[in-house]
């Protein structure tokens, strides 16, 4: 399989949007499943809308999602620097080699006079679309208003058509007659996206392009941006939208777009990914997929064109099979992941007893924020009370009962089989069952009324602890 060099190239303009995540996901994988490079290239060239805050929580949630770049900001490369306001040089250098071969020219029109024939044309039919009139495109050297700004203009062909054939979209042909004389290069030096897009594709190396449908009517230019350079093009792959369930574009008035909110939500990395890599692509109905999966699996001949729906349910649904299943989510990635969000409880995380903690959770926390929530009172020296649970379990009857598992709990291994057996030597003495003594005893040792099983509870806490607890358990529900 030939090595592709691939790209991602957010503007940085806000958060990292999830859907761009599918971009940059399906991009990562084709560089990883072939050998190849991921490149990531900032497109800042809208000064009024980016921001330095913005290229860094793109950079922080890209590592977060382990979508690790081999070229581009903080990492280098050969085809630097990855940002585009620092390649205006070598827009200019290929702006005036267009100028000079006559396929592309400099443009004087002013704002005043392009607006007055929009506003001319517009009254003569409101509906008809403003198109550049092409003033200056046959005008050369002798022409130019040495001094005043100029921005300079794509000679665009008015016949002939241009045709490519999508990995995803299959054979796409666009008459050039679509196509109007684009600006290249604004009078301040900054290209514009199709230009600035060119340009470094071309000269980064980029093999492949992947991205969103929504760009489709941008490569008809670009191509004919290639072919007036006289260089091969890449190849081109489009990808379906997500959209929101009521069929709009997904945006922030639907919920949480930005990976920051996933991150802060306890989801896993690689969880989000294994839910965006559906999107566009399939294998079979395989739903669960690994990160080494997806490299193994992905192709574009799976890829469909499809828009899919963004759906909570089913994120939330990967998510948690991601968080069950240790061989998705080793112990000590789920130990990683979970301890910041116990951290910011306020608790001291030992991660001896995490580790030992954590199979007793991962069955029913969907997120790491749930498993914090579960885990708190193993991490907790004075337990927070569920002032429900203490009214209906610790009441004065429970208080004997409470001493006497004390006394099993001290006389017991404390592994979950020997709490196991010693619970059931002293239910089966008193004739009582494992439900008659949970609840009191589960609001003891963890101050709630829902926790892990009792012996896993007392076998994560400790004998010491659990005594502790048990006991003034016994205490507290005599006095109630
Ligand atoms: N900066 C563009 C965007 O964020 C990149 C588009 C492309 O991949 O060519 O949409």
């Amino acid at each position: 399989m030939a090595r592709e060099r691939v790209r991602f190239a957010p503007s940085p303009t806000g958060y990292l949007h999830i859907g761009g995540v599918r971009t940059a996901l399906f991009n990562w994988l084709w560089a990883r499943k072939t050998g190849g490079t991921f490149v990531l290239r900032i497109e800042d060239t809208d000064q009024e809308r980016s921001t330095e805050a913005s290229r860094q929580v793109i950079l922080d949630s890209l590592r977060w999602l382990g979508l690790e770049w081999d070229e581009g900001p903080e990492v280098g490369g050969e085809f630097g620097p990855y940002t585009q306001m620092e390649r205006l040089g070598l827009y200019k250098e290929y702006a005036d080699r267009l100028i000079s071969e006559g396929k592309a020219y400099r443009c004087y029109a002013t704002k005043e006079e392009l607006d007055a024939a929009r506003a001319e044309l517009k009254a003569r039919n409101p509906k008809a679309e403003f198109r550049y009139p092409g003033w200056w495109r046959d005008k050369g050297p002798s022409d130019w208003l040495e001094g005043k700004p100029y921005v300079v203009r794509f000679k665009s062909p008015s016949s002939g058509a241009i045709s490519y054939d999508d990995l995803v979209f299959g054979h796409v042909t666009t008459p050039n007659a679509a196509q109007q004389d684009f600006v290249l290069i604004r009078s301040d030096g900054v290209p514009l996206y199709n230009f600035g897009c060119v340009i470094d594709d071309l000269t980064m190396g980029i093999t492949l392009v992947a991205r969103g449908r929504d760009h489709m009517v941008n490569t008809p230019p670009q191509i004919l941006l290639y072919q007036a350079l006289g260089a091969e093009c890449p190849k081109f792959a489009h990808l379906p939208m997500m959209l929101a369930a009521s069929g709009e574009k997904l945006s922030k008035r639907h919920g949480a777009v930005s990976v920051e909110e996933y991150k802060n939500g306890g989801f896993s990395p690689v969880a989000l990914l294994n839910y965006l890599v559906r999107f566009g692509w399939s294998f079979g109905d395989e739903e669960v997929f690994s990160r080494a999966g997806m490299v193994e699996k992905f192709d574009w001949e799976r890829c469909n064109k499809s828009d899919g729906k963004f759906d909570t349910k089913k994120l939330a649904a990967i998510n948690h099979a991601h968080l069950k299943d240790p061989a998705l989510t080793p112990d000590a990635e789920y130990a990683a992941a979970v301890t910041p969000f116990l951290v910011a409880r306020g608790l001291e995380v030992d991660a001896t007893k995490l580790l030992v903690a954590l199979p007793h959770v991962r069955e029913r926390a969907k997120t790491y924020l749930e498993a914090a929530e579960s885990l708190d009172p193993f991490f907790r020296r004075e337990l927070v009370w569920d002032d429900k649970a203490v009214a209906k379990f610790l009441v004065p009857a429970a208080a004997p009962v409470l001493e006497e598992l004390a006394q099993v709990v001290e006389g017991a291994e404390c592994t979950v089989a020997g709490l196991e057996a010693a619970f059931t030597r002293y239910l089966g003495d008193k004739g009582l069952q494992i439900k008659d003594v949970a609840q009191p005893a589960r609001v003891a040792l963890t101050g709630r009324g829902v926790s892990p099983g009792i012996y896993e509870t007392i076998h994560v806490l400790g004998q010491a602890v659990a005594l502790e607890r048990l006991r003034a358990g016994a205490v507290k529900a005599r006095g109630a």
